[in-house]
């Protein structure tokens, strides 16, 4: 049974027909028949628009504007019989991109919460320096309150999880595979120029600051001292971090994404090439 009752479902005639028109992505959502289509569906009572469009299957979260009969709507709005509906996706990218691409870097800082399948995305978004919290016991409630409380973007593989009703910023992710899931995050929130590789904990998501060698000495064993000059620590878990072998994977798992870094961003300034190797501190 679905929670909410759907129309189409209800097996008795429905007492009024409303049309709608999904745009862009929010017709992954939608079964294939009634996808990129003008289609009608039928309802009994004023329900609000916001219960209609979810009974179809379309979370609230990813919806950014609501049109009945050509005039912007709020979710609470009641629908009516012959109503018109036009539904669009979150326009994060499109209304902001403008403003932004006038700037050496964005004004907004993109922040994330992600749900507990999403682990690997998670240390991938810190690498390249997004606020990103994660837990692998988060449970649904958490992530919620979180995301409300601290104007987070929630990401995640469950589509129940932006049905909730406090939920205003979510991505449903379409892709399975983190490196898949991480370029498709990027371009659904245009987040190329916002990238700062390597300054933040991909453990911890603390931010990093940098720590010179010399107080290093003692923090990291000898080899790594005499290898390297530049250091870094993790301002919430007390991790180091230097560059070594393990950049080389990452930039070859960014580059495996096909993910292309704007050149602002690649020449944004980061503590080091890459955490290489992390270590607790032995203090
Ligand atoms: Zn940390």
């Amino acid at each position: 049974m679905p929670s909410k009752p759907s129309p189409r479902d209800n097996p008795g005639p429905a007492q009024a027909v409303a049309e709608f028109r999904f745009y862009e992505e929010l017709n992954d959502f939608l079964p294939p028949e009634l996808r990129k289509r003008t289609f009608s569906q039928g309802f009994n009572g004023t329900p609000a628009v916001k219960d209609v469009i979810e009974a179809i299957g379309v979370p609230h979260a990813e919806v950014d504007l609501v049109l009945i009969d050509g005039e912007s709507v709020n979710f609470s709005r009641r629908l009516h019989d012959g109503n018109r509906v036009a539904v669009y996706p979150m326009f994060e990218r499109l209304d902001v991109a403008p403003l932004t691409r006038v700037r050496p870097r964005p004004l907004r800082r993109t922040r994330f919460v992600l749900d507990v399948h999403l682990g690997t995305l998670a240390r991938y978004l810190r690498l390249l320096g997004f606020d990103t919290l994660y837990r692998n016991d988060y449970d649904d409630h958490e992530i919620v309150r979180v995301a409300h409380e601290q104007s987070r973007i929630i990401l995640t593989r469950d589509k129940g999880l932006l049905k909730h009703r406090v939920v205003t910023r979510g991505r449903w992710m379409r892709h399975t595979k983190p490196l898949e899931q991480l370029r498709e995050t990027l371009a659904a929130f245009d987040l190329t120029r916002s990238v700062r590789p390597f300054t933040r904990c991909a453990v911890c998501n603390g931010s990093l600051r940098p720590l010179a060698q010399r107080k290093a000495i003692g923090l990291v064993p000898v080899r790594v001292l005499e290898r390297h000059d530049k250091f870094a620590r993790c301002t919430l878990c007390g991790r180091i971090y230097w560059p070594g072998t393990h950049t080389a994977r990452i930039r070859k798992a960014l580059e495996g994404a096909a993910i292309d870094l704007d050149p602002a961003a690649r020449e944004a300034p980061s503590h080091f090439p890459g955490p290489a190797k992390a270590t607790r501190s032995v203090r």
